[in-house]
């Protein structure tokens, strides 16, 4: 590890570094986010390896859901940063015209980026260039969970980039709390819901804006139309890639129950089709993050209910693709957000049953609905509230630079990706720039007789 100077120190500099004014210059902006995409690109074999090392991450994920997902990220950000950094026109009322009005983003300051272990590269280096595209200085905390990665973006920043513009403090909760003790401009935090309300508390102290993107348990409802075989599929790779440890992954299935015995076959089938007949011989079929994780996990397997995998393997915190069915609220694997290959089969056999299973609970990440029915679609769109919405697939919703990605409720407060990113770093000034003349008197005192003017 590169030997860390003390936040208070790292603070100080950064505030230096943007009080000199750089980073309001859109072109420095650009040439950081050019600077950043081609790191990435020269690194890419190295932050595969290191995402191996931490997950067992298998290399076409890392270069699709990490690199490919960050690189594309920068290239929409630099393709749209001048348009966005303009200052916005705006119509004036006609009782302060003369005058012109405007919107202008300005940045934050100095900005506190903490990041998760599941998919460690991306989740620190997307908000990262929303923070550089507004024009901040920022302080990356990556998750001691993933020390390989961790490391290597560490080196990655402090070799390319003034460290007064960016910097990496690598550690775990104490090193984030000292941190926390500090003033930021913004801290962005991704992570669970529990810790989530430790950043806001100490946010509130500097009265520091927060955006909290945490996890919850996102529902999955298939309707009976739905194209099983496909719909099997789409669940397959969205519940088991990085082995269930996604924050968009569904958590639990609701599937009408005139189609449960032929969706849960079809699973069966895409499981064996993905991951072979022993997933743990499979390259592609990572591994649990660490031994609580596991250890929380197995508790969470009822072996009355397993229908299909359940296999575990401690040494290697390997947790088999694994079905329950016959699940019910009360069982200990629908108390909380899974984060791990579990899939959970309730069944319904009304829509509105469905419905207020989903709205008696917090309001998830994401939500998923599998059906062709346009009414059934807009009934799930107006009658629950989730972060987003993706009809008949699932993750993919966030691959959508212009579609906001956060949470509602329990699952967090803001959102970014695209613009949304550059607008959760930046401040939104407004300017009224009035003429000098005339001047109409009627506003200032003394009021006498000018009530009937009104
Ligand atoms: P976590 O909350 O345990 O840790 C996240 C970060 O917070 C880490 O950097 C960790 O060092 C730090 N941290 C942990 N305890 C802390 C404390 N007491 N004080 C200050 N900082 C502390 O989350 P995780 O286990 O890394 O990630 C899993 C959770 O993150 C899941 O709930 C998942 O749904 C959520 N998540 C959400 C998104 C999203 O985009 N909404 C993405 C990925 C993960």
């Amino acid at each position: 590890m590169l030997t860390q100077a003390a936040p208070t120190e790292i603070i100080h500099q950064q505030r230096r570094f943007f009080q000199q004014g750089t980073t309001k210059n859109v072109e420095f902006r650009l040439k950081q986010l050019h600077q950043l995409k081609a790191l990435i690109q020269k690194n890419q074999d190295a932050i595969a390896q290191a995402l191996k090392d931490d997950l067992k991450k298998p290399a076409f994920e890392a270069i699709g859901s990490e690199i490919l997902f960050s690189i594309g990220n920068i290239d929409h950000t630099i393709q749209h940063l001048r348009n966005w950094a303009k200052p916005q026109k705006v119509s004036v009322p006609l009782t302060q015209l003369p005058a012109s009005a405007q919107i202008i983003s300005e940045p934050l300051g100095v900005v506190l980026i903490i990041g998760p272990w599941n998919y460690p590269f991306q989740l620190l280096i997307l908000p990262l260039v929303g923070a550089i595209a507004a024009g901040n200085c920022a302080i990356l905390k990556p998750s001691e969970l993933v020390p390989h990665t961790s490391k290597l973006v560490a080196d990655l920043i402090a070799k390319n980039f003034d460290p007064g513009f960016l910097s990496v403090v690598e550690g775990g909760k104490e090193i984030a709390q000292d941190l926390l003790k500090e003033k930021f401009d913004h801290i962005f935090f991704t992570g669970g819901t529990q810790v989530g309300k430790i950043i806001m508390q100490a946010a509130a102290e500097h009265l520091t804006p927060v955006t909290l993107e945490l996890g919850g348990k996102s529902p999955c409802i298939i309707e009976p139309d739905a194209d099983i075989a496909t719909t099997a599929r789409r669940i397959t790779w969205s519940k088991f890639i990085n082995s269930g440890q996604s924050c968009i992954a569904p958590d639990y299935l609701l599937v009408h129950q005139k189609i449960k015995g032929l969706l849960l076959a079809e699973l069966k089938i895409s499981i064996q089709e993905f991951y072979g007949e022993n997933p743990e011989k499979s390259p592609d079929y990572a591994r649990i993050i660490s031994e609580n994780h596991f250890q929380r996990l197995c508790q969470l397997l009822n072996p009355d209910k397993i229908v299909f995998g359940g296999k575990t393997n401690a040494d290697e915190r390997y947790i088999a693709p694994t079905i329950m069915d016959g699940v019910s609220w009360e069982d200990k694997v629908m108390e909380d957000e899974i984060f791990g290959p579990i899939l959970p089969l309730l069944t319904y056999s009304d829509l509105g049953g469905a419905i207020a299973q989903i709205n008696t609970r917090p309001k998830p990440l994401a939500l998923y609905l599998f059906t062709d029915n346009k009414s059934t679609q807009q009934r799930i769109l107006k009658e629950t509230s989730s972060g987003g919405v993706c009809i008949n697939d699932a993750m993919v919703q966030c691959v959508c630079e212009e579609l906001p990605f956060g949470g509602v409720g329990n699952s967090g407060i803001g959102a970014y990706h695209g613009k949304f990113s550059f607008d959760t770093f930046s401040h939104r000034k407004s300017v009224l720039n009035r003429w000098s003349w005339p001047d109409f008197k009627l506003r200032y005192p003394p009021y006498q007789g000018k009530g009937e003017m009104l």
